[in-house]
């Protein structure tokens, strides 16, 4: 009798399984794809919402979580994939410089918003009202914490490279049974792909496709991450990605030529020097009707578990909501009603 199954291995699964093996718990993994929505973005942690000037849902119990929880995985794999990454606001207007020193000077936001302005930080990015740095930002390189750990998973044999079937899942009153494992539960940590189970379907998963360009520039300088309509982040030597957009409607996970589109007039935006594009990326966020994650127990069955709605913030989410789910489970600690998916039991009939 394994303690665990989890399906799907995106940021969402692979922060359970680590938190499953720091507890000695027993598990096997159903992934169907070795590029989930997870590595499409190197994704970026970012304290602050810019747009609004406000922070991150429940920001402090996060960035309390992020670096020593990904630390651990860290050592456990012998790599490296967290790196410390700036942050700089490009101000369009002094209307919005002086909005940054008013949200700078509330206590919640005080240790997140450099009040040192900024002129310039690349000859060939344009700043005529200076840049805001956004403190306390970084980087999990998913592509490199995905694979390495789906490697060590697979060579201990407990991580199978296969949709899982939910027509197969026999679900009994103290476990579940499924193609020949027997587990105490099952955790659903499927991403969009959550709106194909028949299981959760009823939840109010929206998606947000998300779509990036990756280019080079041999004159652009740019060390740190610049944020305005869109952001350029550096990956290193003379490479870049421009990101991203929004789109409700389209549900399907491909580039396309609108994206690119849409993207090349915000990269010619920003940067006045030449440019080659060199790949275009796109996935589905787990967006959520209420913005806020989808974690708890089923409403029938009380070994059936989901972990998802991480939305666009992956990085900060996955290590508090696993853990909270953990603790849920095992612990018998109360969820919290905001990410709890009992908000929406009502929608399950
Ligand atoms: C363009 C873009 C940029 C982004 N940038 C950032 C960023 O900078 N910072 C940040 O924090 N977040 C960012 N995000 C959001 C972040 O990527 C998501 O929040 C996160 O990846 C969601 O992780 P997940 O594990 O829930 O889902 P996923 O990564 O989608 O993983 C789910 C996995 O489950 C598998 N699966 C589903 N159903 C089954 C089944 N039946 N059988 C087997 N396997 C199954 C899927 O194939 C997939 O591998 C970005 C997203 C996009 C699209």
């Amino acid at each position: 009798m394994k303690d665990y199954i989890i399906v799907g291995f995106g940021f969402a699964g692979s922060s359970l399984a680590h938190l499953l093996e720091k507890n000695q718990k027993s598990f096997v993994i159903f992934n169907d794809n070795p590029a989930p929505v997870t590595t499409v973005a190197g994704a970026m942690f970012n304290p602050v919402i810019l747009k609004r000037f406000t922070p991150v849902w429940r920001i402090q119990e996060q960035m309390q979580l992020l670096l020593p929880f990904f630390s651990e995985i860290e050592k456990k794999l012998h790599t490296s994939f967290i790196y410390k990454v700036r942050v700089f606001r490009k101000f369009a207007s002094v209307e919005e410089k002086n909005n940054w020193f008013v949200a700078s000077d509330k206590p919640i936001l005080s240790e997140y918003l450099s009040t040192k302005i900024l002129n310039k930080v690349s000859p060939y990015v344009t700043t005529p009202f200076g840049l805001g740095e956004v403190l306390h930002t970084g980087l999990v390189n998913t592509r490199i914490l995905i694979p390495t750990y789906q490697e060590k998973l697979q060579k201990e044999g407990i991580f199978f490279e296969e949709k899982f079937n939910y027509n197969a899942l026999e679900i009994k009153e103290e476990y579940v049974h499924y193609k020949g494992i027997d587990a105490k539960r099952i955790v659903f940590c499927e991403g969009y792909d959550m709106v194909r189970n028949p299981l959760f379907k009823a939840l109010p998963m929206v998606g947000s496709k998300g779509e990036l360009l990756s280019f080079e520039s041999d004159d652009l300088q740019l060390s740190g991450v610049i944020k305005s309509d869109g952001f350029i982040a550096p990956l290193g030597g003379n490479a870049f990605k421009v990101g991203t957009t929004y789109d409700n409607d389209d549900k399907d996970p491909s580039p396309t030529l609108q994206g690119r589109k849409i993207l090349i007039e915000k990269l010619e935006h920003l940067i006045s020097c030449p440019y080659r594009i060199t790949g275009q990326m796109a996935g589905i966020r787990p967006t959520v009707k209420d913005r806020r994650p989808l974690v708890g127990v089923h409403p029938k069955y009380k070994n059936l578990f989901i972990l998802n709605g991480l939305g666009t913030h992956g990085a900060f989410l996955a290590p508090y909501t696993a853990t909270a789910l953990y603790d849920f489970i095992e612990k018998s600690i109360t969820l919290d009603k905001e990410m709890n998916i009992e908000r929406y039991y009502r929608y399950f009939v």
